[in-house]
């Protein structure tokens, strides 16, 4: 079986037209399939539309949350309630393109547990969207050392098991090839088509690529360093502020013992320096262990509410 998730926010004049594109797709396959539209506390007609298609086709689910609650959580709680062995994740704009679908379920075929769309040819405003896009890729393979070309496309398929295993949120759902990667995972990509948004309008901007890359680092940290936040920083940090303090002693020596001057050595401005860098790198470990500490007692909680579930049982 195959689940189709796709967060939707004010998307009222998208969804008809995406609904039927998919469907002929999808009922080609002779496939098992359902359509999970995760409704993001859109504010236009798009709940009442969602509500006529799932009323019409029992295929077509509905989770609608309580607000706006982002791209990545809407994701999550698809992946929450797939039934599908693989699940497929889109834009509700129509700048992917259902018939692409087939061919990343060819490629999962294969022996992919992940197939990333790529595209290849993007139909997005350069300076403020493809440009930073690619310095934003360039950086997450390099950290994360899975190179695709495009993190940021939402056509991709999963093997379930795989989607599911993770909590996401911030703009992680883009990051899921390189964390599941890191659990053996097998990642590819393959070129999809791009289309440009034919109605309403982006709800992002450049901002949202300085989320991403500072995203990726976070991401990177709580993997690697999860348990040792302070040991990092704090070793560090306990590091420098002893070679300046040394370093401040000595000078300290020098003027009593043998009356020298030592106010205009370089080496007194470093020392107030490491003592200073230290410091601050110190309390940042702290801080930063407070955080995880903080950040594992909250993984209980799911970062959304919902406020209506349509076709779709308790769980
Ligand atoms: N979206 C969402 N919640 C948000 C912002 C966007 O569910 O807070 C959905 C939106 O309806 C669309 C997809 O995420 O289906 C991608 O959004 P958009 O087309 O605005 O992004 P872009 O294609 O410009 O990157
Ligand atoms: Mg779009």
């Amino acid at each position: 079986m195959i689940s189709v998730v796709i967060p939707t926010y004010n998307e009222e004049e998208n969804v008809p037209v995406l609904y039927e594109k998919l469907k002929g797709v999808l009922d080609s396959l002779n496939e098992e399939y359902e359509i999970i539209f995760v409704d993001d506390g859109s504010y236009d007609r798009t709940p009442e539309i969602l509500k006529e298609l799932a009323d019409k086709d029992k295929r077509v689910k509905v989770i609608r949350f309580r607000r706006n609650y982002g791209q990545t959580a809407a994701m999550y709680a698809g992946f929450e309630y797939a039934k599908g062995d693989v699940i497929i994740t889109m834009d509700a704009d129509l700048q992917n393109d259902p018939e692409d679908i087939p061919k990343l379920l060819e490629k999962l075929q294969e022996g992919y547990d992940i197939v990333s769309g790529w595209r290849k040819d993007r139909k997005d405003p350069f300076l403020s969207r493809k440009l930073p896009s690619r310095i934003a890729n360039w950086i997450i393979s390099r950290v994360t050392g899975v190179e695709l070309h495009d993190y940021g496309c939402t056509l991709k398929a999963y093997r379930a098991d795989i989607a599911k295993r993770f909590r996401l949120y911030g703009d992680m759902h883009r990051f899921l090839p390189a964390l599941a990667n890191r659990f053996g995972a097998r990642v590819t990509e393959i070129p999809v088509k791009h289309h440009p948004r034919l109605y309403g309008k982006s709800k992002y901007g450049i901002g949202r690529t300085v989320r991403v890359i500072l995203d990726i680092f976070l991401v990177k940290f709580l993997n690697e360093y999860i348990t040792k936040p302070l040991y990092v920083f704090g070793g560090f940090g306990f590091l420098l502020l002893c070679v300046g303090v040394v370093i401040e002693l000595y000078l300290t020596f020098v003027k009593l013992f043998t009356g020298e001057d030592i106010g205009g050595r370089p080496l007194l401005i470093l020392g107030v320096l490491l003592i200073l860098a230290g410091i601050q790198l110190l309390s940042t470990g702290i801080i930063a262990e407070l955080i995880i500490r903080t950040y594992y007692e909250s993984r209980g909680e799911k970062p959304y509410v919902i406020d209506e579930k349509i076709n779709l049982e308790e769980h």
